[in-house]
């Protein structure tokens, strides 16, 4: 992993032409995905993945398979730490992954080796020169300098994690590529665990193969694989998909129902998000009805207040007490605030002051800015509108002017109580 443009292109080239020299020569090698280089120094074999950015690894993480033992972060030595340097970091960190450092372009004569290394220090890699157990080493993936101890500490890092995996039992491994080619479908299987031959019967997602033959990158037909192997595997029934967990079944009947299974069961979950859906939709309107209904509501209810009001003024002056009890004045107010608690914490304290002949009521009360339809309500019902802690609107107060609203502001909650206070005494009728 490492930056763009920092040769991780070019290191892997590298050291698949070496593998292609060092094995079957003559073999084309083909991208699969993954490639294994033998190694002359120990005989070990170490396997590079060479599409680690792709999305497969990525689902692959997410179910919680780590398909790398090692990674090797590649920083080129001119150009130092860089963003994707640092994702590729975090990525490591999150998979609880251990990491080499390859310092790569050493044969550039910008090449700055200590600031690469101490600019990883400074982003948490504890490398090994400062006291640390990450091992650094300088490459060019150009030249092939430093390739071989490359690879080396690769091996060495794996002894010391006593890396090791079953090569008995079924067959667990991971699809990284798939597609088609002449001779079928095929899919690049990392195995993981077991030894992985013809006439296994394998299946991946949805579909399932008894395995014909096996290619290695080189495009050669192997006998068998174990587990750290990539190996092209063809003879599927339906295309896999890279990122899908390959597991060996013991017949050609059980692949089969493990796919009918897992197609119904794909099925069931689909109906069940559908349902889903429909139910979210059924809910939607049912809100939408009932939002409908409560604006009805409102209309009917200023229509009621502007008439109230024009029948008190007519009739409250000179009234006996019962008269003023039934004629009590009614002021609508529509709340606006900042945030719920206050607009209801308004609404109750100007509820407190109501008497016999005059009571104030709460037309709404809401959250958030002074809208045209605010006043438009308050202009219809003959209303005010209180602003509590709201920031200044001077648009909206030109509106209000014009339209004859008063807005009562503040952001103190009993100087709301006097506005509202003053609002009424100036709506009581005069005492005769
Ligand atoms: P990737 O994006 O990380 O895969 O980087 P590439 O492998 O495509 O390399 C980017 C550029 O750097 C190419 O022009 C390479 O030829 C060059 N490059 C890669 N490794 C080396 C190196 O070790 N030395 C020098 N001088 N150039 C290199």
């Amino acid at each position: 992993m490492g930056h763009v443009d920092h040769g991780k292109t070019t290191i892997l080239d590298y050291l698949r032409k070496s593998s292609v020299a060092a094995g079957e020569a003559g073999g084309i090698t083909q991208h699969i995905g993954a490639f294994s280089v033998p190694l002359a120094s120990s005989g070990k074999t170490v396997t590079f993945l060479d599409t680690p950015g792709h999305a497969a690894f990525l689902a692959m993480r997410q179910r919680g398979a780590n398909v790398t033992d090692i990674v090797i972060l590649v920083v080129a030595a001119d150009d130092s730490v860089k963003p994707q340097t640092l994702e590729a970091l975090k990525h490591a960190k999150a998979a609880g992954v251990p990491m080499i450092v390859a310092i790569n372009k050493v044969d550039k004569e910008e090449a700055d080796i200590q600031r690469c290394k101490q600019d990883l220090a400074r982003h948490g890699v504890e490398i090994e020169d400062f006291g640390g157990e990450t091992q650094v080493v300088c490459v060019s993936g150009k030249t092939g300098k430093g390739m071989d101890e490359l690879e080396e500490s690769v091996v060495t890092l794996s002894e010391i994690l006593d890396h090791r995996a079953d090569t008995d039992g079924a067959v667990e491994g991971w699809v990284l590529e798939a597609t088609t080619k002449k001779a079928g479908r095929v899919a690049t299987v990392l195995v993981r665990r077991g030894t992985l031959k013809p006439g296994c019967v394998l299946v991946a997602g949805k579909t399932w193969t008894r395995v014909r033959t096996l290619r290695n990158e080189g495009g050669f037909a192997v006998p068998q694989v174990g587990p750290g192997m990539p190996v092209e595997v063809d003879g599927w029934r339906d295309q896999p998909v890279a990122g899908d967990e390959v597991l060996q079944a013991e017949t050609e009947q059980q692949a089969t129902s493990v796919v009918d299974f897992r197609d119904e069961k794909a099925e069931r979950e689909k109906i069940a998000e559908d349902t889903e859906a429909i139910n979210e939709n059924r809910r939607l309107e049912q809100e939408r009805r009932e939002k409908e209904k409560a604006a009805e509501a409102a209309a009917k209810r200023v229509a009621s207040v502007s008439r109230e009001d024009a029948s008190i003024s007519a009739s409250v002056p000179g009234a006996d007490a019962e008269e003023q009890q039934s004629g009590q004045v009614t002021v609508p107010f529509i709340i606006k605030a900042d945030v719920s608690g206050s607009a209801e914490a308004v609404s109750a304290y100007i509820m407190s002051v109501s008497n016999p002949l005059i009571m104030p009521q709460i037309l709404s009360s809401g959250v958030g800015a002074i809208h045209e339809s605010d006043i438009d309500l308050a202009h219809a019902a003959q209303g005010h509108i209180i602003a509590f802690n709201l920031p200044d609107d001077p648009d909206m107060k030109a509106l209000a002017e014009y339209r004859g609203v008063k807005i009562l502001e503040n952001n103190i909650i009993y100087r709301v109580l006097d506005d509202v206070k003053a609002v009424l005494e100036n709506k009581l009728p005069p005492i005769v």
